[in-house]
């Protein structure tokens, strides 16, 4: 009997103490690396932007993520942005993961840190996870990927799955889409489409292989306006 409480009290302690380390360094399961269409983040934005948004695909952030209900774990340690990146993927960062919204482009990166980045720290530090979101946006580029695919930012409407696909061919892991609500529209108006704002592509708790993602932020029973 007194083994058996024994052995009770320290399966008790272990979970307590895994409880404890799981909230203190935050845990999650898998990545989202979410790129976007700055026309559409500058059109649904509440301040418009500084200056004409880049037509290229860029990051919005690298996000360690639940499979449970709520999409990302965010603001998990007090670690706070260091303004320390290296020049050289500074520079690159400037193209990959512009702010758009204003000029300060390190304000967007420290934002997407503390609320995102703090929640892998135990998995990439601040260098790893700049360096790392920027080797995957050069791997897979969501602009040419749908260029190949003649899916233009003309204002032609499509089908979910006519934007996946392609990609899901290069990458041979399934994508999910992000979009959001037209803002020209008005909002009694008989919605027929809605604009296409990010991609996200998965990958595994280390953020080295793609994985299949599993949620979508796209309304299933509408179309899908790329411009
Ligand atoms: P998050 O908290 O990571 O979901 O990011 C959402 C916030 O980031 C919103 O307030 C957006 O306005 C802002 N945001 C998204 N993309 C950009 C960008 N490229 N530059 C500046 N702010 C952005």
């Amino acid at each position: 009997m007194a083994m058996l409480k024994l052995s009770l009290a320290f399966h008790v302690l272990a979970f307590v103490l895994f409880l404890c380390f799981t909230m203190s360094t935050g845990s999650y399961q898998y990545f989202q690396f979410v790129q976007q269409w700055p026309p559409t983040t500058c059109a649904v934005s509440k301040q418009p932007c500084y200056q004409n948004p880049p037509s290229i695909f860029t990051i919005h952030g690298l996000w360690p993520s639940n499979y449970s209900k709520k999409a990302w774990v965010a603001n998990c340690t007090r670690t706070r942005f260091n303004n320390s990146l290296a020049p050289k993927l500074e520079a690159k960062l400037k193209i990959s993961w512009p702010n758009v919204e204003n000029a300060n482009y390190t304000e967007f990166w420290e934002r997407e840190w503390n609320k995102h980045g703090t929640c892998s720290e135990q998995t990439l530090d601040q260098e790893e996870y700049f360096q790392r979101s920027h080797d995957i946006w050069n791997a897979y580029n969501i602009t040419n990927i749908l260029k190949k695919a003649n899916i233009l930012p003309n204002g032609a409407i499509w089908n979910y799955s006519d934007i996946v696909s392609p990609i899901k061919t290069v990458t041979r892991k399934m994508p999910a889409l992000r979009c959001k609500p037209d803002p020209t529209k008005p909002k009694n108006h008989k919605i027929s489409h809605q604009l296409l704002h990010e991609v996200v592509l998965c990958l595994h708790y280390k953020g080295r292989a793609l994985i299949d993602c599993n949620r979508t932020a796209c309304d299933n029973n509408l179309k899908i306006l790329f411009q």
